[in-house]
């Protein structure tokens, strides 16, 4: 007798998930083959690679069926039960459900499920902020009730303020996101911004740092959250430095959120309790369908419930409906020991790495990633990024603090492990995955440029290095298919 490998996929009934996308994909190729045949050949690809991109995962069936239908052809502008749009009587169900779920499995006491990405829920907190903070005292000022009731002057006056907020956050080769205040995002040209970054020496968050930064900048917002910083932060002690500097503090969870779901981040380093306001995508590691939202504490309710139409296009039912089902999955206690996995596989693919002479940043890691210094392998992490990929492992070079080689060659690469998990990937596997990586990155020699100097992104593997790394790869994952039993033949 043979047991199924363990997965923490959430439970299908295979033959009926197999009917269902062999229909929609002979009804889609009716239309346009193309496009069936891609869809098709997509699962194949995700099939065959060792997916360690940490914001990457593998919705359920249930989520991403939910997604493909006529709630797609739904405009619903306003809130539920306050619409500008006739018959959304079933969106309002759908809404209403995804923000009760959110609600429940945060422990929040708001949610607004609407933001169509990450970026998105940030501009809705931001502008629900500015709202809050900036427009409404102005507005009792004038002793108006809305914008439009504003004089010239007034509104002049209001726009400059609105123009002239500071937002702190975390700098990006610490691990920050564009979105909180850098010059390519438009959070970057609305505010004035300052960064706080991590300890020279220990590359850990400094808090005494934070803190002197933030009486000295004096922000409007103080963000904190992350997409490359493989530590917990405490949300407690971020919160008491905005209270003294009279910050409003913000928490962009998008990468985490699954552990904060799944109770892997508790306490003080729970940013729901801690945060005024709270961001996500719900397709990291909460394993939802591509989109975003936002939680927040009732003074905020009202400003964030604005942000469409004041900064989101009509709302995604059909992708509101599936953060419902999504939020109910991970409401199960099964979620929970998906979360605790992910976890602790990133500490067994750290201490794989380790143990075999790679250095990551921080030492170690505490939440689902890992990131790998790969200087010391004589690679920039573009070589290191491309290299890995020649071997079937897909990763995504990252900055590292103070990064010797900016931000487009960088010095890292970043490995996550809530994707792999979902497969069923294990401690013993996490190490196999270390053993192979540091293999190929061993393998790998960066080719002389012309003038005698050494390439930042050209480089030779050793011989076979690559076809065998795909075979042992391979075997892994055939060992633990993603969607077992799914068969669109
Ligand atoms: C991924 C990410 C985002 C952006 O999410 P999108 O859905 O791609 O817009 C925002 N903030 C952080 C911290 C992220 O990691």
């Amino acid at each position: 007798m043979t047991t199924a490998p363990p997965t923490h996929t959430t439970p299908f009934d295979a033959a009926t998930a197999s009917d269902a996308y062999r229909s929609a994909l002979a009804v889609i190729g009716a239309v346009e083959p193309r496009v069936a045949a891609a869809i098709g050949q997509e699962l194949t690809d995700q099939r065959e690679s060792l997916k360690l991109i940490a914001s990457e995962n593998y919705a359920s069936p249930a989520v991403l069926l939910t997604m493909g239908n006529w709630f797609s052809d739904k405009y619903a502008e306003g809130t539920v039960g306050h619409r500008f749009y006739a018959g959304c009587q079933n969106v309002d169900t759908v809404e209403s459900l995804a923000a009760e779920h959110a609600r429940e499995l945060f422990g929040a006491p708001y949610a607004y499920v609407q933001p169509h990405s990450g970026i998105d829920a940030n501009l809705v907190a931001f502008w629900a902020v500015l709202a809050q903070r900036v427009e409404l005292p102005a507005l009792e000022k004038a002793g108006a009730k809305h914008v439009n009731d504003l004089t010239d002057a007034d509104w002049a006056t209001l726009r400059r303020a609105l123009g002239d907020q500071r937002m702190l956050g975390m700098s990006l080769d610490a691990g920050g996101h564009l979105t909180h205040g850098f010059r390519p995002n438009i959070s970057g040209k609305m505010f004035e911004q300052s960064s706080y970054g991590t300890d020279p020496a220990t590359e850990l968050l400094d808090y005494d740092a934070v803190r002197a930064r933030a009486r000295e900048f004096k922000p409007l917002i103080m963000m904190a959250g992350y997409s490359a910083y493989p530590r917990r932060v405490n949300f407690a002690t971020m919160r008491e430095i905005a209270d003294e500097v009279g910050a409003t503090f913000v928490v962009d969870m998008a990468h985490f959120a699954g552990l904060v779901a799944g109770k892997v981040l508790t306490g003080d380093f729970d940013p729901v309790p801690h945060a005024h306001v709270v961001t996500s995508t719900s397709h990291k590691s909460l394993r939802g369908p591509r989109g975003g939202f936002v939680l927040a504490q009732p003074e905020f309710a009202d400003a964030v419930d604005r942000g469409c139409p004041m900064v989101l296009g009509g709302p995604l039912p059909h992708v509101m409906a599936a953060k419902a089902v999504a939020f109910a999955e991970a409401r199960q206690p099964s979620f929970a020991g998906y979360a605790q996995a992910v976890a602790d596989n990133a500490q067994s693919l750290a201490e794989g790495l380790s143990s075999r002479g790679a250095r990551l940043v921080t030492g170690g890691t505490d939440n689902h990633l890992v990131l790998l210094d790969v200087t010391a392998f004589g690679l920039t992490g573009r070589q290191a990024e491309s290299a890995l990929l020649d071997a079937g492992i897909v990763t995504n070079r990252n900055a590292i603090p103070s990064d010797p080689n900016g931000a487009w060659y960088t010095s890292g690469v970043r490995l996550g492990t809530p994707a792999l998990t979902t497969r069923g990937f294990g401690a013993a596997e996490f190490d196999r995955t270390a053993e192979l990586i540091v293999d190929v990155l061993k393998g790998a020699t960066p080719t002389a440029t012309r003038d005698g100097g050494v390439s930042k992104a050209k480089y030779v593997l050793t011989d076979g290095l690559a076809d065998r790394t795909r075979a042992a790869t391979a075997e892994l994952l055939a060992a633990h298919p993603l969607y077992p039993g799914l068969d669109l033949a």
